[in-house]
């Protein structure tokens, strides 16, 4: 194994989140009845011509732009033919000459890996498999792709897998698509091959499908990575095909070997014009991009002067980020601020089983709870089942707390009496702090929070506690 380097290139494709198709007006969207969003157009009746979606064109030039690519001043669309059952016109309508971006780069661990081409096209339709045979849905015909190539210059499993998610953030921050692997909105295919160290020519690459997360990009790559190694220290040959990753067995299995390789037999689409992009247009959509992961990470870093790990943290999900960066307005205590949105606010979301885009909670509420906490209106674990509340709901802080009775008790009046019962009725925990045992009195703390359902202040109780079982052993 150590005699060789694998060499990995990795092709995606992203749906777009446009209102409507690529080449006509039918909704683009995800789990309607199946057939229902379909026309002449998209399921290839004759006679009728396509028409470009102008927004397609706009996410694929931001997209382009945001993996640093040039674009195409001009371009056309190519036929890529092929017969499969769900392909109404047998044949997809994709780029193939000059794709719309080319010779980008997403950089990784200091190191910028290559990206070949960004192009658009058109995805199929879907079969599903039954027991009495098999039926296609054209819903899914002529919703419009991105597919991104990058060259092969990933080295290492681990570095795939960090372009991946580096790649599904940079595309969620623009929102040119919510790369849900789970809907089918990012699909990734890999091909990867071995070479001697030291070498510099390819060896024969395989391509690996049917991953259906990152995860398993990661693992499919590791188990060919080792598989090839092994077949090639023995003296055996590898043979250029396409593997399946199966999942459940953890290995890849052939599913065609080169002989059956598509020819696609690409020409222009003759039904559609010659595109072309203005400078003021790439001006505009440049000006118009988001602040991207790097761009981001540079901010985090050295303006908030968040920990790398809290960063990271909250810029994974753009979401929280953007929630992060409100909460910070006219603020200064961002770490504080961050601490609070990947810890109690981020374990209220997932108790809830929601996402920020969901959520009902304003960064205001929150920085009202934070306050709260600080000067003393509130303890812990009332603000957490405070913000458990607000993130469903939303709604007035000052109202939740007062509704649910959790405003902190810190008077030492009140609590007087709670700490007397905790006394009388844990004579062991007593008995264990006259014998030395400091800790035992964290124990009758904890009674009293019991007692007066988590409102009581902790530190407040720990020194009416303390008074009182010094004052009696006097
Ligand atoms: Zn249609």
């Amino acid at each position: 194994m150590n005699n060789f380097e694998p060499v990995i290139g990795l092709e995606v494709h992203i749906q777009l989140n446009t209102e409507t198709k690529i080449f006509c007006s039918c909704p683009n969207s995800f789990g309607d009845e199946p057939n229902t969003n379909i026309c002449p157009v998209c399921v290839g009746l004759p006679g009728v011509l396509p028409v470009f979606n102008q927004r397609v064109l706009d996410l694929g030039i931001a997209v382009s732009l945001g993996l640093n690519c040039r674009i195409a001043k001009e371009f056309i669309f190519e036929r890529k033919n092929y017969f499969y059952p769900d392909l109404p016109k047998d044949y997809q309508i994709s780029q193939y000459m000059v794709p719309l971006g080319s010779d980008g780069f997403i950089e990784i661990n200091s190191r910028k890996i290559k990206i070949k081409r960004v192009h658009m096209e058109e995805d199929a339709g879907k079969l599903i498999h039954t027991q009495n045979g098999s039926l296609v849905d054209f819903n899914r015909a002529g919703v419009p792709l991105l597919e991104i190539v990058s060259e092969p210059d990933i080295f290492s499993a681990q570095e795939a897998y960090q372009y991946l998610n580096e790649l599904k953030l940079t595309i969620q921050y623009i929102g040119a698509s919510s790369c849900d692997m789970e809907k089918g909105f990012l699909r990734c295919d890999a091909n990867v091959s071995l070479r001697r160290q030291g070498d510099k020519e390819l060896g024969v690459k395989v391509e690996v499908k049917n991953m259906n997360s990152f995860k398993a990009v990661r693992d499919a790559l590791s188990y060919e990575i080792k598989r090839q190694a092994n077949v090639l220290s023995k003296g055996g040959r590898i043979y250029q095909e396409t593997r399946l990753w199966e999942e459940n067995k953890q290995k890849t299995i052939v599913m065609r070997s080169k002989e059956e390789a598509h020819d696609y037999r690409y020409f222009p689409e003759p039904d559609l014009v010659r595109f072309f992009v203005s400078d003021s247009q790439i001006e505009n959509a440049e000006q118009s991009l988001p602040e991207l992961p790097p761009a981001k990470r540079k901010k985090f870093r050295e303006f908030y002067k968040l920990r790398e790990k809290d960063s990271e943290v909250l810029i994974s999900n753009p979401k929280a980020a953007a929630f992060f960066e409100q909460a910070c307005r006219n603020r200064d205590d961002f770490q504080n601020i961050a601490n609070w949105v990947i810890g109690p606010l981020q374990e209220a979301l997932n108790t809830s089983s929601i996402g920020f885009e969901e959520a009902k909670i304003k960064p205001a509420d929150l920085l009202k709870i934070i306050d709260m906490v600080a000067d003393g209106g509130l303890n812990n674990i009332a603000a957490k089942n405070v913000l458990a509340e607000v993130v469903n709901t939303g709604g007035d802080i000052s109202e939740i707390v007062e509704k649910k009775n959790l405003r902190q008790v810190s008077d030492e009046s009140s609590l007087e009496e709670f700490a007397r019962q905790a006394i009388e009725e844990s004579p062991k925990a007593v008995k264990d702090f006259y014998s030395g045992k400091e800790n035992a009195i964290m124990f009758l703390v904890g009674v009293v929070m019991r007692k007066s359902k988590g409102r009581a202040n902790p530190k407040i109780v720990k020194g009416v506690i303390e008074r009182r079982l010094k004052n009696a052993q006097s």
